[in-house]
């Protein structure tokens, strides 16, 4: 049988596609605020958005009249038809913000217009409005959103964890601030302020406030480009990157989009000047013809598709090229190789006073040579075993460490077995309470995003057992004071940074957080694949593996050792 739904139904069905989450919420109501020439937009949300999400903006207002229909399917002020999408300059003009937002809560709605004697306040439950009456309020409008899919449990459902949620209304905010820098926004969640622009802030310093200040610093204006698309903003220094490619923000005529085809452009103009797996930021402003874009893409559908794709991306990658002339000096010191060539060369005799360590104490000219720190703990070292071994041992591909023995071989990942050692040292010393932390000479002080707040405040405490001592610094500043030994000598603000990234992807709830910070500070600390190794480290690692309760595989899962037999070996080569 087909059933012709009735309104009620086909609006909510209709709102899941404009409203997916509370973030959709804050983005629609900010959006109308700018487009009513606010020059002040405050928003709170309590428990994440979805018991609150509340706008306060000093724009135009509406009438009664307006106001009453604002909340209607298809009902906007900002097109007359279709011949007026072309020339569209304001955020919205689909008419489906209001109403998709009010049939999936309940809306109270306060506003006045500049010559409106009084104020009008409206009820809305179900998309209907239930209440209405004159009321005070000075120019502007307030929207107050209500438990948000109380009437559609499924969608209730599909929300994630209150940090995520929350994370991506700081992250929506974030994009405003940026987009708008002559307007001035508040976020608060309940009583705590998350984010705070005021109008005398530039694009740099809400850039800073935005994404942290330690990117801020890093950052390079791109020189104001006459070129076609007029492209403006900040570039991070090539030696400043991050592990996530969360802060490349691009703006189209002051919309944030997304598209391939500039994260492209960036990383065209980056070639050969970051290390693999590394990011940059940007933040880009560029203004593109209507007609050479498509206008009428879906609210939430964020990707822009460009009818001159080629020449969008050349003039933007010139343009973050120029960037880095200014300062070329700084663009020339290009990360060094990790560990020099003399690493490798291997002394085959060695000395009974030598200290079986991995270069424990590093002096300063070993470092100054460019030779990385192999923070891995000692162990007492069998002689006699490595001059027997010494022989066999063979690195392959600077990752592959193979031994050769009378069966066939072992063929070992070097970084996946580190990775195993240094668990297992860690979980023990945590376990006995017996914790290998280092005070740092020079405490390093992180300027934090806002959403990177919200993860270092769950994760703090957690940090502490594997031996670092990290302090709030007031506002979104932390101080880094000791870190577990085993790292010391690595890069203690990218290790930091990395791990807030890689917690930031996780459900806290559902994993056990120590454990997790265990794993990923003893893959940060571990041998990377493409580091070359000495014989005597080979032997060294392959002695720690031996002692693991649980050698063959890394933490993660993944194999640490394999197996190739003779028997193996016949097969391959058919003799078999
Ligand atoms: P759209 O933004 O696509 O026009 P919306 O449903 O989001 O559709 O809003 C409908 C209309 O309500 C807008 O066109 C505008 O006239 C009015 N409106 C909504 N929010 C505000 C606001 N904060 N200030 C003034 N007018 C508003
Ligand atoms: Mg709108």
């Amino acid at each position: 049988m087909i059933n012709i739904l009735d309104e009620k139904s086909i609006n909510k069905i209709a709102a899941g596609e404009v409203i997916e989450r509370p973030a959709s919420v804050v983005k629609e109501l900010i959006e109308n605020s700018i487009d009513a020439g606010s020059t002040s937009v405050e928003v709170e949300v309590r428990a994440s958005g979805v018991n609150l999400v509340r706008v306060a903006d000093n724009g135009c207002g509406m009438s009664v009249e307006d106001a009453e229909k604002a909340c209607l399917a298809h009902a906007t002020s900002k097109i007359k038809d279709a011949s007026e999408l072309e020339s569209v300059k304001t955020l919205g003009f689909r008419g489906e913000g209001l109403s998709s937002i009010a049939a999936v809560s309940q809306i109270d709605l306060i506003t006045c217009s500049q010559d409106a004697e009084t104020g009008t306040y409206l009820y809305l439950e179900n998309g209907k409005i239930t209440s209405k009456r004159p009321t005070g309020r000075a120019k502007g409008t307030t929207i107050e959103v209500r438990n948000l899919f109380y009437n559609v449990p499924a969608r209730k459902k599909f929300l994630r964890k209150e940090a995520t949620e929350l994370s991506e209304i700081v992250n929506v905010f974030g994009r405003f601030i940026l987009s708008h820098t002559d307007i001035e926004f508040k976020l608060s969640h309940g009583d705590r302020v998350l984010l705070h622009a005021t109008c005398d802030m530039d694009l740099a310093s809400r850039v800073g406030l935005v994404m942290g200040e330690d990117v801020a610093l890093s950052s390079l204006a791109i020189p104001e480009t006459k070129n076609r698309y007029k492209i403006r903003g900040l570039v991070s220094t090539p030696a400043a990157t991050r592990k996530d490619r969360k802060s490349q923000i691009f703006f189209i005529n002051g919309r944030f989009v997304k598209s391939r085809v500039l994260n492209d452009a960036v990383y065209d103009a980056y070639r050969s000047m970051l290390e693999r797996g590394r990011h940059p930021s940007a933040v880009i402003f560029m203004n593109v013809p209507t007609s050479q874009i498509d206008v009428n893409v879906h609210p939430t559908k964020l990707q822009v598709k460009f009818n001159e794709e080629n020449s969008v991306r050349k003039e933007l990658s010139s343009a973050i090229k120029a960037a880095f002339v200014s300062v070329k000096e700084e663009v020339v010191s290009i990360p060094e190789p990790k560990i020099s060539s003399e690493v490798i060369a291997d002394p085959v005799v060695i000395e009974s006073q030598e200290e079986f360590t991995y270069t424990e104490n590093i002096d300063k000219t070993s470092l100054d040579k460019g030779e990385a720190p192999r923070p891995v703990k000692p162990i007492e070292p069998d002689i006699q075993a490595f001059n027997q071994v010494s022989g066999d041992i063979f690195q392959v591909g600077n990752c592959y460490i193979v031994q050769v023995e009378d069966d066939g071989m072992v063929i070992t990942d070097q970084h996946a077995a580190h990775e195993r050692v240094l668990y297992e040292l860690f979980s023990e010393s945590i376990l006995s309470g017996k914790i290998d932390s280092q005070n740092l000479l020079f405490p390093v002080k992180l300027e934090l995003s806002a959403s990177q707040v919200i993860v270092m405040d769950k994760i703090t405490d957690s940090f502490r057992p594997l031996g670092f001592q990290i302090e709030h610094f007031g506002d979104r500043s932390y101080v880094v004071q000791a870190v577990p030994a085993v790292i010391k000598d690595s890069d203690i603000k990218t290790v930091v940074y990395d791990i807030l990234s890689d917690i930031s992807e996780m459900d806290l709830k559902k994993i056990d957080v120590t454990d997790e910070l265990i794993k990923l500070t003893a893959c940060r600390a571990a041998i990377k694949a493409g580091d070359p190794l000495s014989k005597r480290e080979m032997f060294y690692l392959l002695e720690q593996l031996k002692g693991c309760d649980l050698p063959f595989t890394c933490p993660h899962g993944r194999p640490t050792v394999l197996n190739v037999t003779v028997e193996e070996l016949e097969k391959r080569f058919r003799r078999t």
